[in-house]
């Protein structure tokens, strides 16, 4: 693998884009990956910077692009990012490059590609941004152990966690076709739940929930019966985004016995739009963080040494609630979590290791969920389930209201960022979504 760091990673170094000097999301240090498209014209592929989407198709036009960042920029000219991640790190790697010399304020050819900003430049305010990717399979985990420890505990399970849990990192298969970018309105499901012992009726969902988690794209996958081994399982995530599961715990409760969520879970899933690259993350990286005492050591083909010395990430996760209530008063959004990446339990590579130790072929364009991404305590709860304990203790919100769950013209903001001294901080962007009926 390489982490290695280069001079894309080089805080002293900043953009010709005057919104990108400082901006908390998308410095020149980031370049995340996306599809957008304005007025109508035909999705493509773009790299936010700063306010701006830097069009990839515009540019390969100019003549800017040559050798593997040519193939790259072709690649990503089409209205998904599939093809790209088809090609592998290496391509990628060589169009990060480019365009961080293409937007390099000090560049070589600084006055050249200035004088094209007009076309190479979009006002991200002013365009449309696309889930970018065709999802061929969407896998969602649950490897966030504060929350799977407190799901147990809802369910008055003792211990709380299942005896797997340590071994097998746990997960289902999700439903790919209703995932949905950033600003999609989510309606709230109708479904059967359970409304006294062992009576279902039919309705509108009653305990409608968020889950904050972390979106991993995958490519360029692997050969159907070829397992990817651990040691090089890393190389599978293209980058990460912000996922918001959906959940409709009423749906989930009833529905899940005995083979696991369904419809609870498969009326829509919203990510983040734009894909921070593991480039980009590669001064984030730490440690596996060392389990607990007399936790079990994983088993031979889900451990690699390297990976347990820099296969985690130290991302801050936050969700953000505003109401209309809120929005009438001219109240902002309200955080209502903190966490961070680093309360995973497995890493990405050991989810890819262990989802193609089957044989199961992973595809381009596969995207990964983490599982839920609680903190250990009340402050960084990644769902209502935890935050209300399943709906007996609401949580005030600074417009007086109370929340068990969420209600109709809520939105739900999913937020993240990763900082660490020495470096230029990067943000995920939004994963953002209302609900409505
Ligand atoms: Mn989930």
């Amino acid at each position: 693998m390489n982490h290695a760091l280069d001079e894309t990673h080089d805080p002293k170094r900043v953009s010709w884009v005057a919104s990108a000097q400082g901006h908390g999301e998308f410095p020149l240090q980031n370049l995340p990956l996306g599809i957008f498209s304005r007025d109508g014209d035909a999705p493509r592929g773009g790299i936010a910077i700063g306010d701006s989407i830097f069009d990839l198709k515009a540019a390969l036009a100019a003549g800017l692009f040559s050798g593997e960042a040519a193939q790259a920029a072709a690649a990503a000219s089409g209205a998904t990012l599939n093809p790209l991640m088809a090609l592998g790190a290496a391509a990628r790697r060589a169009l990060r490059r480019r365009v961080f010399a293409l937007l390099d304020a000090n560049g070589a050819e600084l006055s050249g590609v200035e004088a094209l900003a007009k076309t190479l430049l979009h006002d991200a305010a002013g365009c449309s941004v696309h889930v970018p990717a065709r999802i061929g399979a969407f896998t969602d985990f649950f490897a966030g152990i504060h929350h799977a420890t407190n799901a147990g505990l809802r369910r008055n399970a003792n211990p709380p966690l299942t005896s797997n849990y340590k071994y097998v990192p746990v997960a289902y298969h999700s439903r790919a076709s209703s995932v949905r970018a950033s600003g999609f309105p989510v309606r709230r499901p109708h479904g059967q739940r359970e409304l006294t012992a062992n009576q279902p009726e039919f309705g509108p969902c009653l305990k409608m929930d968020f889950e904050l988690e972390l979106g991993a794209w995958i490519g360029p996958g692997n050969a159907l019966g070829e397992p990817v081994p651990i040691v090089r399982a890393g190389e599978q995530m293209i980058g990460l985004c912000l996922l918001n599961d959906w959940s409709a715990r009423d749906i989930q409760r009833w529905e899940s016995a005995p083979l696991g969520p369904f419809l609870a879970k498969n009326f829509c899933t919203t990510v983040s739009p734009w894909i921070v690259t593991a480039e980009a993350l590669a001064p984030f990286r730490i440690a596996q963080p060392a389990r607990p005492d007399g936790d079990p050591r994983p088993l031979p083909y889900l451990w690699d040494d390297a990976d347990q010395n820099d296969g985690a990430f130290d991302i801050e996760l936050e969700a953000w609630l505003s109401t209309g209530a809120f929005r009438e008063k001219k109240l902002p959004p309200q955080r209502i979590a903190l966490s961070n990446t680093k309360h995973l339990y497995w890493t990405v590579a050991q989810m890819v290791a262990h989802h193609t130790s089957s044989g199961c072929n992973l595809e381009a364009g596969d995207l990964f969920g983490s599982g839920t991404i609680s903190a250990p305590d009340a402050s960084g709860y990644g769902s209502f389930a935890e935050l209300s304990f399943d709906g007996k203790q609401p949580i005030t919100l600074a417009s007086g209201e109370t929340r068990a769950f969420l209600e109709d013209g809520d939105e739900l903001i999913l937020r993240a960022h990763a900082r660490r001294d020495g470096c230029i901080a990067i943000g995920f962007g939004e994963c953002r979504g209302r609900i409505g009926a």
